[in-house]
């Protein structure tokens, strides 16, 4: 009987530097509970990171995970998946890191629909370089970090993934993990390039959208002295960003939707899965379909020496078909 993998399968003993009260714990700890939950293999999954705060991720996870370059965490896990597709790649990185220096790989990865899942830690600034402005820091915005307020507009993260051909988008909230943990089951489960925008107050740098402003303590309910949150759940509203079946026009109609809803913001924030689209074939699923090889003999499933230690990979047993294909 296999044995059952509990959280602490996913924990590594190395020191939690990050300052108290940070969102990225929320966000650790809802990823430990997605992989526990789904009883996943840790030999079998990797996690990348980029540079920032949140770069330390994989350190606390007990997984293969690599700290990549400034902006780099899409090509360092997409070329992982590619090498290997049967392993479970999953990216994390700040919104600076990811939306800013590495926004080209951002939007080039989303043409592509490589079966990964992408954490982005939303902040609104650079929380690592003692919180400059990040791009997704509205204008006219001051936290206290900044000499003056914000002079550049922010970008929304969730219309610029679903233009760029996310499969599943989705936002999530680091204070919510239970809610987040449901996300990123979803966001694993699905075939394709995934998503996941968390909105993550950094208490050591900005003091604007902090964890009592989105939970609306400035804003009490009259009737019931209660603050009035501005998280507000999708699925709570009987908003349904699935695509039902592969006609291109049900995609466009939910595309159109799930764009008009990305730009609420301020009083009500909505969380939740805004677009998935099942029918997009996956990236490994399109070279298969040009060399056949592809998914029995990833180049990462070869054997890389003989017992001499000569080198044995032979890309050309993956290409032989290709190369006939294409002649
Ligand atoms: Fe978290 Fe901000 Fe501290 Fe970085 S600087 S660990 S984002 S609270």
């Amino acid at each position: 009987m296999a044995v059952k993998l509990t959280l602490a399968n996913y924990r590594t003993n190395v020191h939690n530097d990050w300052c108290p009260g940070c969102g990225d714990f929320g966000i650790l700890s809802a990823i430990q509970m997605a992989l526990a939950d789904m009883q996943l293999d840790p030999s079998n999954i990797a996690i990348f990171s980029g540079i920032g705060c949140s770069g330390k991720t994989p350190h606390y996870i007990n997984t293969y995970g690599i700290h990549t370059l400034h902006g780099r965490v899409l090509p360092y896990a997409l070329g992982a998946k590619l090498a290997n597709p049967s392993l479970i790649v999953l990216a994390v990185g700040g919104d600076g890191d990811g939306l800013g220096i590495g926004a080209g790989h951002f939007v080039n990865a989303g043409r592509r629909n490589v079966d990964i899942t992408y954490i982005v830690h939303d902040n609104g600034v650079y929380g690592l370089t003692k919180g400059q402005a990040s791009p997704t820091l509205k204008r006219g915005l001051r936290p206290k970090s900044l000499p003056r307020p914000n002079i550049n507009e922010a970008i929304n993260p969730i219309a610029i993934a679903i233009a760029a051909g996310y499969t599943f988008v989705a936002r999530a909230y680091a204070y919510d993990n239970k809610h987040l943990k449901e996300i990123i089951r979803k966001a694993i489960s699905h075939k394709g390039s995934a998503f996941i925008d968390v909105l993550q107050p950094c208490p050591t740098y900005n003091d604007i959208t902090t964890k009592e402003w989105y939970a609306g303590e400035d804003r009490i309910d009259p009737e019931t002295r209660k603050p009035i949150p501005r998280v507000y759940k999708l699925e709570d509203t009987g908003y349904d960003g699935e695509v039902q079946s592969p006609d291109p026009a049900e995609a466009e109609k939910k595309i159109a939707v799930a764009l008009a809803k990305s730009f609420e913001w301020g009083d009500r924030i909505p969380i939740g899965v805004f677009y998935r689209n099942p029918y997009v074939p996956s990236y490994e699923e399109r070279i298969a379909s040009r060399i056949p090889n592809y998914l029995t003999i990833p180049p990462a499933r070869q054997p890389i020496h003989d017992a001499e230690k000569h080198p044995t990979a032979d890309i050309e047993q993956i290409m032989e078909e290709f190369l006939v294909t294409e002649a």
